[in-house]
């Protein structure tokens, strides 16, 4: 293990707590570790050193782009706009099916010698340079680089730039009482609706505190909140799992929340599984849409009809997409241009 001063980029932590024989609690994400002297959480990426805890990637940006908000995706916010995409090293999920299992899984070495140091108010002068509407903290899960975010996010505000999340949501209520001043939309990862989905994919077995977060997101914060299914083939593509997603997003966050199915490719230590068949993404679909969400979407299924936004009161087309790339818009002032129906979402 080397010496404090040996890594490049380190800050003390936020939300941790002091226990006994120089160990901490973590209280950045649900896992909540107590890590021993000279140990890592499970994300890896936060380390105790004499019961002081560091977050180890402050500033260490993994990749970005600037890309549209359609890829987070986000298909009611801001429709078209270009987004400065910011990633770091680590997760507290290790999905065996992850599509960035480069960064996500990685050991996060100390000399990191694969990320380039982006500060806040570099992140916040980048996004500005490149004409983005906002800053997206995605590609790896935002809170195991909470501090960075949070510094990050304040100063977007400061600038009038928009912020958002892609997460899966594991966040506590503490942290994101913190943030959530900060943020202007939230993209959240439902992964299955049972503790046999949630343990085989993402290590944890209660799941219930994604929902309240994600809840409190969308009704006490005022976020504009979009969720994404990856359906997997025999891991949360039973009929039941999905209806039952779709109920909640209907009950709980209300039925004008966008849901997203996205189609499962081969990744990982789920290589040997096929990517999820087109019948039963379709099939997915009607289910949300039959349980009374108005907007429900297919994706990594380039050029399905499913990929576009119809109106929810006259069904005509409104934004054609191909892809990432918008074709066709037909909202004006965030309304129908054919029978004037307010849509749900944030528009110019
Ligand atoms: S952020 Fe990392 S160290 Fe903190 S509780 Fe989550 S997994 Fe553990």
């Amino acid at each position: 293990m080397k010496k404090l001063k040996e890594i490049t980029s380190f800050k003390e932590a936020l939300l941790y707590q002091k226990l006994q024989d120089k160990k901490v609690r973590c209280n950045i994400c649900q896992r909540r570790c107590i890590i021993e002297n000279n140990q890592r959480g499970y994300c890896l990426t936060r380390l105790n050193q004499e019961g002081k805890l560091y977050t180890l990637i402050y500033s260490e940006v993994s990749s970005w782009a600037v890309s549209p908000i359609e890829k987070k995706p986000l298909y009611h916010f801001y429709p078209g706009s270009e987004w400065l995409s910011l990633g770091t090293l680590g997760c507290n999920f290790r999905c065996p099916g992850c599509q960035n299992w480069e960064i996500a899984h990685d050991e996060v070495e100390l000399s990191h010698k694969k990320t380039e140091t982006i500060t806040p108010e570099q992140s916040v002068a980048l996004a500005k340079s490149q004409n983005c509407q906002g800053i997206s903290w995605t590609y790896n899960e935002p809170t195991v680089w909470f501090e960075y975010t949070l510094d990050g996010a304040k100063l977007a505000k400061e600038n009038n730039l928009l912020t958002n999340y892609v997460t899966n949501g594991y966040i506590t209520p503490e942290a994101l009482e913190m943030i959530a001043p900060y943020l202007d939309a939230f993209r959240v990862d439902i992964k299955g609706f049972s503790k046999n989905s949630y343990q085989k994919m993402c290590h944890i077995t209660d799941f219930k505190g994604i929902l309240e977060i994600t809840k409190r997101d969308k009704k006490k914060f005022r976020m504009w909140v979009e969720i994404v299914t990856n359906v997997t083939p025999g891991y949360n593509d039973d009929e039941t799992q999905l209806k039952n997603i779709a109920t909640w997003i209907k009950k709980d966050l209300g039925e004008d929340t966008p849901w997203h199915i996205t189609r499962f490719i081969p990744h990982l230590d789920l290589s040997h599984i096929p990517a999820t068949p087109i019948s039963t993404l379709e099939k997915a679909r009607e289910i949300g849409l039959k349980q009374g969400l108005l907007y429900v979407y297919l994706g990594n299924v380039f050029g399905h009809p499913s990929e576009s936004t119809y109106c929810h009161r006259c069904k005509r087309l409104l934004i054609q997409r191909k892809g990432l790339y918008i074709t066709d818009n037909k909202i004006e002032q965030g309304e129908c241009t054919f029978c004037g129906a307010k849509i749900p979402g944030r528009f110019e």
